[in-house]
């Protein structure tokens, strides 16, 4: 599909995934993932949902008559389990709280990145420009590189969660036995969620159909996200699931085989960034340039390409934790072969 049928093309719409349960698309702007999946469990105490959507009116309302489709309504929500603190997730959950007396919930590692990435991100934009230079991004690049995420600060209302949920846990959900299942990569506190009785993986970023989800190296990413990401895959894959949830795009069925297909996926990626060192290619912004995207690199930019470059970044970095090359820290940092000898 082109980006502008893409566009154009209308929502998904609320369906009834399993007794009980509904997932319902929320709207995100100018994205084109399009739509975050919004899951709602319903209980005798009332609907619980998974994620919530960005913090925009259009957000809300599709959010507010996805829930009436589902015969309850947002001001009758007991609780809201936050994947991750993406905007596309987290947004719009304070105003859900707002409306409803609901607890938000998130896992430990992401409430703690809130004060710096949304309060007052001064500090972590300087960390962010010292990454880029580390990187290797041009002089003229790092100043809009390191802004390029701020447009999406209104459409978070940065709340702090009541409810933490830990690896392991089990949400309050009446009628249901939720277990927080914590695959940090994607986000360092990313949670999915396993719904034993129908045997569902509600799978946030973390494993989407088709898309690979972005795996950046950043200042609040920890030291290998994308280590911590390979990780999570096999730690989702143990569970036998007969459909996963994803948030965006659409369920599917086969957990374990794409798990596989994304893990296939990085290693390419890893022989892609060796044969860029082994060709004389030795900063994340030269490799990044040098490797496959969804379009050319010089139409990659602003967020995007920060996004990639963090990416190449993060298979650099996966890659020295394997003892497999070897960083020459500076500004810019230069990779090299580990020599086997
Ligand atoms: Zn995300
Ligand atoms: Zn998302």
């Amino acid at each position: 599909m082109s980006a502008a049928a893409r566009h154009l093309s209308p929502l998904p719409p609320v369906e009834r995934v399993r007794p009980g349960l509904w997932s319902v698309p929320v709207p995100i702007p100018s994205s084109s993932l399009r739509y975050v999946f919004v899951y709602v469990f319903e209980t005798d105490a009332g609907p619980y949902i998974v994620d919530a959507g960005w913090n925009t009116d259009d957000a809300f309302a599709a959010l507010s008559d996805g829930l009436s489709q589902a015969g309850t309504s947002v001001s009758d929500v007991q609780g809201v389990l936050v994947t991750h603190i993406h905007p596309d997730h987290y947004g719009l959950a304070g105003r859900v709280r707002e409306a409803s007396g609901a607890w938000v919930a998130l896992h430990p590692a992401d409430a703690a990145l809130i004060p710096d990435r949304y309060d007052d991100p001064t500090d972590l934009l300087v960390r962010v420009s010292g990454y880029l230079r580390r990187m290797g991004a041009p002089a003229e690049e790092i100043e809009g590189l390191t802004n390029a995420s701020m447009p999406v600060r209104p459409y978070v209302d940065a709340v702090r969660p009541d409810v933490l949920f830990d690896d392991g846990d089990h949400p309050r959900v009446p009628g249901w036995d939720l277990t927080a299942l914590w695959t940090p990569g994607h986000s360092p506190g990313h949670l999915c969620f396993w719904e034993p009785s129908n045997r569902l993986m509600l799978s946030g970023d973390h494993v989407l159909p088709r898309i690979t989800p972005n795996i950046p190296f950043h200042p609040q990413a920890g030291s290998n996200p994308l280590g911590d990401f390979l990780e999570s895959l096999d730690r989702v894959a143990t569970f036998d699931a007969d459909e996963v949830l994803p948030a965006h795009e659409h369920r599917f069925v086969g957990l374990a085989g794409r798990v596989d297909e994304l893990k296939a996926h990085h290693e390419s990626r890893f022989a892609e960034v060796i044969t860029a060192i082994e060709d004389g290619i030795t900063t994340a912004w030269d490799i990044a340039a040098r490797m496959r995207w969804s379009r050319q690199w010089d139409r990659i930019d602003g967020f995007m390409r920060r996004a990639a470059v963090g990416e190449a970044m993060s298979h650099l970095r996966a890659l020295e934790v394997r003892g497999v090359i070897h960083e020459v820290v500076g500004e810019p940092s230069r990779f090299e072969i580990v020599d086997p000898a």
